[in-house]
Formats: structure tokens, sequence, C-alpha cells
């Protein structure tokens, strides 16, 4: 068997494990210490935003940016529809309801249009939503600007799911800092991983100094442990932060080569009928394409399915993923309020990911080239 290609594995830059020996000599082997620290500032740099919180999950991030706006049992909050479950289920875990808004064609993302109808829908119900939880899927920005813009018209807060767009721009600006809040990841297969973490960012610093309070359990000012507000266990270790120290001095190289896989792909498939690779739709997004995408039309390539595509792939042990399942067709989500029109349903059924790595070799790209080649010779 060849070895086997992945879609996204972890790419370590060489200085991670000097931070990781420091804490060790250092004995800081806690959720805080020097490397938390300097991992939150270089996150801050980074992304030019006031405040980071280093957390030991996206999802803990999402958690508690929602908490922190107040998000209680009863209470709706509209989310992207095409995404990965972790952005809705902590809707869930404060007993609120998720309402599922779908996608628009060209940025594959919450389309600003079914927003806008879905709050003036659900406030004509009697609820209006506590807050918009808008996703950046495969590292392109929504149009984050518009969504901002519908939100405050009507008040309400936008939190970013930049889980998978750390490094992603729009118009310039950082994803993650258009709105109150913005969520980034650290599992294994993101951009920049710590074998697992993530961060809530913010330019209210009082929101960040609040999510670390209740991410250390909650401990009021006091000799003793006194607690007046519930508390969770979200910090990230000061070992892991020492790898996302590391990691961060390679961010850049990261970004340039998924990008480069992107242009490897659009080479490819320039000449293909009927297969569409995911780019940004103009000058003002910049996408660190952590995940390349095509989308393929059987009407237009005389048959061939991305289930074709993804099957020819894997014989070669050459890993694809379909596109995320959208919440609005998930068994557990099925009950949820969705304002669609068809899009991340079309783009569930003819979407796939194609593998992206920035450790990927010219030997790898030879091997999917072969087998992309020979699917579509005809
Ligand atoms: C990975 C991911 C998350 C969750 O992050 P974890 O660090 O794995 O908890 C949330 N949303 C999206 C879109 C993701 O891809």
């Amino acid at each position: 068997m060849k070895t086997k290609i992945w879609l996204s594995s972890p790419h370590m830059g060489g200085d991670e494990q000097a931070f990781v020996k420091e804490a060790f000599d250092q004995n800081w082997i806690a959720p805080l210490g020097p490397n938390v620290n300097g991992f939150e500032e270089d996150l801050q740099n980074y992304n030019n935003v006031n405040a980071v919180a280093a957390l030991s999950a996206g999802t803990a991030a999402l958690h508690l940016a929602m908490i922190l706006l107040g998000v209680k049992a009863g209470d709706e909050v509209i989310a992207s529809s095409f995404t990965f479950s972790a952005t809705v289920n902590p809707i869930t875990y404060l007993g609120a309801t998720p309402v599922l808004v779908d996608s628009e064609e060209d940025t594959w993302n919450m389309s600003p249009l079914l927003l806008e109808k879905a709050i003036k829908e659900r406030i004509a119900n009697g609820k209006k939503p506590k807050a918009i939880m808008v996703v950046h899927l495969y590292g392109m920005p929504a149009k984050i600007k518009e969504i901002v813009e519908v939100a405050s018209r009507f008040n309400i807060p936008v939190i970013e799911d930049a889980a998978e767009a750390l490094g992603s721009k729009y118009q310039g600006q950082a994803l993650g800092t258009f709105g109150k809040m913005g969520v980034y990841s650290f599992n294994g297969n993101k951009i920049i991983t710590t074998s697992g973490g993530g961060a809530l960012a913010s330019n209210d610093t009082d929101l960040i100094a609040k999510s670390r309070f209740l991410a250390t359990q909650a401990r009021d000012a006091a000799p003793h442990y006194q607690h007046t507000h519930i508390g969770y266990n979200y910090r990230m270790s000061n070992i892991t932060a020492g790898i996302g120290r590391g990691q961060m001095k390679v961010l850049d190289d990261h970004i340039a080569l998924r990008r480069q896989n992107h242009m490897f792909y659009q080479e490819l498939f320039k000449e293909v009928e009927g297969v569409t690779v995911f780019t940004e739709p103009s000058e003002d997004y910049y996408s660190n394409h952590w995940l390349s995408c095509v989308v393929v039309d059987p009407s237009r390539t005389g048959g061939i399915s991305r289930e074709d595509l993804r099957l020819a792939m894997e014989k070669e042990n050459i890993e694809c993923r379909p596109l995320w399942k959208p919440m609005h067709m998930q068994p557990v989500f099925a009950d949820c309020p969705f304002y669609g029109d068809g899009t991340a349903e079309r783009l569930f059924e003819t979407g796939l990911c194609l593998p992206s790595g920035s450790n990927m070799t010219d030997e790898d790209r030879e091997r999917i080239a072969t087998v992309l080649k020979e699917v579509f010779k005809s």
C-alpha cells in the first residue's frame, strides 16, 4: 500500500519542542504560565486585536462567547447551517435553540439576505435572536461587513467562528476581529495545531478578562475558594501553548503553502469541464485556503460525480472528504428553524475537499494529479 496522503495533517515547524522544554525546565506544567501569555500575545499581534484568551478548544471558546453575551435557556441563536457541528453544539449546551441560515453561492458562507429574513421573521414570531454565529468555512471570508451591518441594524451581537480561518482576511482585516468576538481552533487538522486548543479574541478587553475568569472555575478574589458565578475548566495548558508559540513562527509559511496547493488544483482543473475550484470571489477576500475544495457537476463531466472522484482517490490511499453536511440536514438538528434556498444542500451533494496539507510533497501532488487525470481523461 502506498503511504496515505491526508486531507490535512499536523505540520511542526521545529521550534515547538524548545518552548515545551522551557515549560518543563521552569516547572510551568499547568494551565497558566509564560507560554500561555506568550501565545496570547502572538495571536493578538498577528490578528491586530486588543485581547485574546487561550483556551482548551475552539468549542470551549464558542461556548464562553455565548455565555458572555448572556445566552440562556429558551433563547434563539442564529448560526450558519453549512458548518461543522462544533459551531452549533454550544448553543444547545445553554438550552438555547439554533436558528439555521443557509449559505450563498459565491462565499459558501451565511447569506446576508437570508440572515435578514431570519431576523425579521424571528422578531415577528416574538423572539429576537440573542446572537449571530457566522462561520468562515474552509478559510473563506463570509460577507462579514454586510453581516455585521445587518446585525447592528437589529442590535444583535456577532460571533465569528474563524476556527478554520486563522490568517484569512477581508479587506485586509483579520477574520475574527469584525464581530463582538472571534473564535480560533488549534485542533490537529487546522492550519496550525497545538494538538488541541482554541482561542477567543475581542477588541473588548473586558470581555476577554471575563472569559479567563469563567475558564478557570470563576474563582472570586479571596484567600479561600469563593464563587459567585458558575465556572468552567477551559484554560489552555502551558505545555500546549508552547506548541502554539512554535507554530505561530510558521503560520505565514503554512498559509503560503496552502495557497500554493489551491493554485495547483486550479491549474489542474483549468481544462476540466464541470469541475469548479472554490476560489475568492474578489480582491476583497484573502483565504488561507485551509482546505482546497471543488464542486463537481456530473451533467457537465460526462456523468463523473464527486463520489467517483473520491473513490478513485481512496483506492490510491489519498484522503478526500465530502463538504460539511449542513446542520439542518443532521438528524440531531432536524427540528431547528431553518432559512434557506438549497445552496448548502447542493454544495454538500456535489462538493469535495482535496488533500491540502502544508506538508504535502511534490511527489504527493504528482500522485494526486495522476489520479485526477485518469478520472477525467475523456
Ligand atoms: C474545528 C472547528 C471548530 C471546533 O474547534 P475545536 O478546537 O475542535 O473545538 C468549530 N467550528 C469549526 C467551523 C471548526 O472547523
